[in-house]
Parts: structure tokens; sequence; C-alpha cells
């Protein structure tokens, strides 16, 4: 499932840059997706994109907005249930010329129990 941010947020930005694949903008910024322009999902609070999200599953064991997040506000979005070869997939669509590693505890939170 796609994390999100919750109303908690208090806007202090640090996820933003954590993201690796650049999921989060800041409340009331547009963001691009398939080439095109999309009005943003929050007017006034930091917000993933789902379709961008990969719940850092191909990079990171743990979700690093969650790790950074000093409100505790990052979390898995209940209705957005995806499983890890989705997420993969989805990291590798995000990231055409890279090439990843076989997932392990280090690039899937799946494999970790968190
Ligand atoms: Fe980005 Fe990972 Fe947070 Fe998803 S879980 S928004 S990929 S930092």
């Amino acid at each position: 499932m796609a994390t999100f941010i919750t109303e908690e947020c208090i806007n202090c930005g640090a996820c933003e840059a954590a993201c690796p694949n650049g999921a989060i903008f800041a409340g009331g910024a547009k963001y691009e997706l398939d080439g095109r322009t999309h009005a943003a999902l929050s007017p006034h609070l930091y917000y993933i994109v789902p379709e961008k999200c990969t719940e850092c599953v191909g990079h990171f064991g743990v979700e690093q907005c969650a790790a950074l997040c000093p409100a505790d506000c990052c979390i898995p979005d209940p209705k957005r249930p995806e499983t890890e070869e989705q997420l993969f997939e989805r990291a590798r669509q995000l990231h055409p010329g890279r090439e990843f590693a076989s997932l392990n505890l280090m690039t899937s939170r799946f494999r970790n129990g968190k």
C-alpha cells in the first residue's frame, strides 16, 4: 500500500528530499506523472503521489519518509493494498535506466517484517 501523509503533518519538509522516487511534494505544488502536470493532491500539507510511491521497495528496507518524520504522520494507506512485486515493478518503471538487485533486507520492508 502506498504511504500517505496524514493531517498531523507539521509541514517541516523533512520527508521530501529523502524520497528515492521523488514522490513527495509540498502542499499546493503541482506534480508530474507520465509527462503530464497534475494539480496538487493537498492544498496546504505535504503529500505523496501514490503512483510514485513504492514504500521504498527497491531502495531501502524501511520507508524513508516515515523514518524521518518527527510527527509520525507518514503511514501505510490501507485503502491501497499493494504487493511487494507490484511495488518493485513500479520502482523499475520509475527508474527505467537503473539495474535493481534482487530484493533483500536492505531494499524491501517486506523482508524485514516492517
Ligand atoms: Fe517516497 Fe518511500 Fe515515502 Fe513512498 S515510502 S513516499 S517511496 S520515501
